[in-house]
């Protein structure tokens, strides 16, 4: 028996653990002995007294803890980190080509088997997330040893999300390790530059899950006038006027995001007479385009997460229709809609469901011609269907 404390569950609620699923519900706790603080080592074990796993203990949160290794002489602490980490930028010089981008994300959590950790380069720049307790818990280790293996000097902490709210952290942000830079950061994904706002922008700075699926949007564009929904700082935008397209409308609701959107197009010498903007409600905007007989011929859909978790995946799904059944409405026959949904909630399945639902009320016949998921820095474990959330559809208007 090993001095941690222990969390011992209740009968039949290891199974998950057995096919290591790294988190542990409050529900499924039938005792806790040693009284862990939060993100402390625990030692959890079966109703019968078998090792399962080695986890962090998080007492504020309804996901009790969080599994670091299922291997009992695995101990956690900064020897293992420094492997996973090590682990998980391999996996990315493997799937990356360098010469694709100098944005991507390094450590992605629970798909790296490091719950509630991530770590986002920009060029020089590392942007960490602290997000768990566990985390929280090894903080000075975790940026000790992402800064000694990623070379980066300058690390900015973006830990202000709701999910380290759950876990009972105020959010912590602000630069954490080396002087601030004297310009603007920028960076180049598939040969177009962008400026990072890692301090204010949304998530770390960028939505690099979408990095391929924005080159290939570039590729389908070519000669058609593009509708881009929630825009942010240009990514979809950008890549279609590269690839050739006629026009551009980008719509999106955060005046600052289409400010940096307007400088992004500057950076690389688009000519701004094909782009339009639009500070706007998409849910709005969008009926407000039909009542004004306004067409396209490519209409890409990125909204944010409007389902966190499966609870929420019947309001999302109302959401998901919305946007999706009005867009169709502003798609020209022959055209092609990109939708997106980022909603861990919302599974591939509901999501096909809803745009076959909306397509119906639309009276339009879709071709399904490609699916979409995030680029290979966000790494999916059969067993943690979680780290899978983003997914997408290419439909074509018949
Ligand atoms: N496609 C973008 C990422 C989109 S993230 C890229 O490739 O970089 C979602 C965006 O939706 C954010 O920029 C957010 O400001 C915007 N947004 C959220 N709710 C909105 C709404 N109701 N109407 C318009 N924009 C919205």
């Amino acid at each position: 028996m090993s001095a941690a404390p222990q969390l011992t569950l209740k009968p039949g609620r290891e199974r998950s653990l057995l096919r290591r699923h790294p988190w542990i519900f409050s529900g499924a706790i039938a005792e806790v002995r040693g009284a862990p603080h939060s993100g402390d080592t625990v030692d959890v074990r079966g109703d019968d007294g078998r090792f399962l796993a080695w986890a962090a203990y998080s007492p504020a949160s309804q996901i009790r803890a969080r599994v670091w290794s299922f291997d009992e002489t695995e101990i956690p602490g900064p020897d293992l980190f420094g492997k996973r980490i090590e682990a998980a930028f391999a996996l990315r010089r493997a799937v990356i080509p360098p010469e694709t981008t100098n944005a991507l994300r390094l450590v992605h959590g629970e798909s790296d088997g490091l719950p509630g950790l991530v770590a986002d380069r920009y060029a020089d720049t590392l942007v960490v997330q602290l997000l768990s307790a566990g985390c929280e818990r090894w903080r000075e280790a975790l940026i000790g040893i992402l800064r000694e293996h990623s070379g980066c000097t300058r690390i900015h902490e973006r830990s202000d999300t709701e999910g380290r709210e759950l876990e009972g952290f105020p959010a912590s942000t602000g630069l954490i390790a080396g002087t601030a830079a004297d310009g603007p950061l920028r960076i180049v994904e598939h040969g177009i530059e962008y400026e990072v706002d890692v301090a204010a922008g949304q998530k770390t700075g960028l939505y690099l899950d979408q990095r391929d699926n924005r080159a290939r949007a570039g590729e389908l564009a070519h000669g058609r006038e593009v509708l881009n929904c929630f825009s942010y700082t240009g990514g979809f935008t950008l890549s279609a006027l590269a690839g050739g397209a006629r026009s551009v409308l980008s719509i999106d609701s955060s005046a600052p995001a289409l400010e940096l959107a307007k400088r992004n197009l500057a950076l690389n010498g688009v000519e701004a007479g094909r782009a339009e903007w639009l500070e706007a409600d998409v849910f709005g905007a969008l009926r407000k385009l039909r009542a004004e007989g306004r067409q396209f011929d490519f209409v890409v859909l990125d909204p944010p997460k409007f389902a966190p978790t499966p609870k929420d995946a019947e309001r999302a799904a109302r959401g998901y229709k919305d946007i999706n059944l009005n867009a169709l409405k502003v798609l020209r026959r022959g055209g092609l809609l990109a939708t997106f949904s980022c909603s861990g909630g919302v599974s591939p399945e509901l999501f096909q469901k809803i745009l076959a639902g909306a397509a119906a009320d639309a009276g339009v016949s879709l071709l399904l011609r490609e699916r979409y998921r995030a680029a290979p820095d966000h790494p999916v474990r059969i067993e943690f269907p979680e780290g899978e959330y983003l997914k997408g559809l290419l439909l074509e208007r018949l």
